[in-house]
């Protein structure tokens, strides 16, 4: 069951335009359907990259461990700075990284000291050694500097200033970065507890696609749709489940639908959600699940089924989207997109906006949110704008292969001036 039950507009509501649900109430209600998968897995840290943190990060140690030379020069006492200007002070020993020094520095005395070694208890500053001169006499050394070049406490790594024992280092939740594998490594933590990988089933339906190696008779396509899916699938680090090309008949069309839902956690299916003769998908979801079908006032990707089936007492969340392959990208990427990460149980999901000017008017009619395809430039002072590529119908695949962002022109919003600033979503970074 979905939990809390689904509202009942089972019946594609459209709002005073025509046009169909806003795009944020289709967003807000996919997300109070969804459960984020609880399962977890134990991997190596390496493998833990780009995987989602299962429980916190707990600092075992304090990171770095002791008080430390943030550079090569000489640990002293800030004491002896304020004696004189001129300061003139015995070397000591000497300490390296994995070596300390084991004696006691006495008033006017330092040791040599060198970048990442433990600092003397008596010490608390470490003079670089460009700014000092060194003396020899018989087998000593003593350094002579001017007091006014180094402040009390300057170039002393504290304990504990990166990572604090017993405080959490990383919150779970977290899409573990390069950055989270060193940091972790730095706590001497060696295996990680993930989130499980999300499986999702995908395939496309329609009489007329052909998948690649077939001839292609006339009236037919190539199914595309099925390589942009395995590509966002892939960027967002689920276990992508191919389940191939699935004509319009009722019968293999429910078989295809019980496997996927047998295999997979997520079903995402292209096409045959439109209402029209050949468009059996969504008399089959509504057979096998509970499905809510909408017309979106968006452009493009109007039509779009959401929610889940059942199938041998397994269960599978289920968007059904349009054919059109921009608006599969498109209801990829503002609905499934959100779906697929707040599953997998990540918690930071939100995409960067960014806003920038356009190089030239938009035309935009109010009542609908439109994604338009755009190029993110930079002019000759290095100033960032936007323009829209060349066509933007819905099966113009060449227009998001040529962008770059999407341009989104709100709900509410009309015609768009020359100059005017307009919210993007880049894809660097997006899936
Ligand atoms: P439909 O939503 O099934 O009515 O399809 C809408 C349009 O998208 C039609 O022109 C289809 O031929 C096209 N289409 C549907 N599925 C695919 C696909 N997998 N690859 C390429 N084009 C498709
Ligand atoms: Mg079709």
């Amino acid at each position: 069951m979905l939990n809390p039950p689904l509202p009942e507009i089972t019946e594609t509501p459209v709002n005073h335009d025509g046009y169909g649900l806003p795009v944020a109430t289709v967003q807000s209600i996919i997300q109070q359907h969804l459960t984020p998968l609880q399962e977890t897995e134990t991997v190596t840290l390496k493998d833990a990259l780009d995987r989602i943190l299962a429980s916190d990060i707990i600092s075992p140690i304090h990171v770095p461990a002791h008080d430390n030379a943030a550079m090569d020069g000489y640990a002293l006492r800030s004491a002896d700075l304020a004696l004189q200007e001129q300061v003139k002070i015995h070397v000591v020993g000497k300490a390296v990284a994995g070596n300390k020094f084991t004696g006691i520095v006495q008033r006017n005395e330092c040791i040599r000291i060198m970048t990442g070694a433990q600092m003397p208890d008596e010490c608390d500053t470490v003079i670089p050694q460009e700014l000092i001169t060194l003396h020899k006499h018989d087998d000593k050394e003593t350094i002579s500097f001017s007091s006014k070049l180094i402040t009390a406490g300057a170039n002393r790594r504290l304990k504990g200033e990166d990572l604090t024992k017993d405080k959490p280092a990383l919150a779970a939740g977290k899409l573990l970065s390069p950055a989270d594998l060193g940091l972790i490594a730095s706590l001497g933590i060696a295996e990680v507890s993930v989130k499980r990988k999300l499986r999702v089933a995908f395939f496309s339906t329609g009489d007329e696609l052909r998948s690649l190696g077939e001839t292609l008779p006339e009236g037919c396509v190539y199914d595309s749709n099925r390589y942009t899916l395995h590509g966002m699938l892939k960027k967002m680090g689920v276990t992508p489940i191919d389940m191939g090309v699935v004509k319009d008949d009722p019968i293999t069309l429910e078989a295809t639908l019980r496997e996927a839902c047998s295999q997979a956690d997520v079903i995402i299916t292209s096409g045959g959600v439109s209402g029209g003769d050949a468009d059996y998908t969504r008399a089959l979801m509504d057979k096998l699940g509970e499905v809510l079908f909408w017309k979106i006032a968006l452009r493009p990707g109007r039509p779009m089924a959401f929610g889940q089936i059942t199938s041998n007492e397994h269960t599978a969340s289920l968007f059904g989207l349009p054919g059109n392959p921009v608006a599969v990208m498109v209801a990829f990427y503002f609905f499934v997109r959100p779906a697929l990460f707040q599953l997998s149980g990540r918690s930071k999901t939100e995409a960067h906006l960014m806003k920038v000017t356009t190089a030239h008017a938009i035309r935009k009619k109010p009542g609908r949110t439109e994604y338009q395809r755009g190029i993110l430039f930079n002019d000759e002072q290095g100033k960032q704008h936007v323009r829209i590529t060349g066509s933007q119908g819905s099966g113009i695949l060449s227009s998001m292969s040529e962008a770059n962002c999407m341009v989104i022109l709100q709900h509410e919003q009309g015609d768009i001036a020359a100059g005017a600033s307009v919210e993007i979503l880049p894809f660097e970074g997006l899936l």
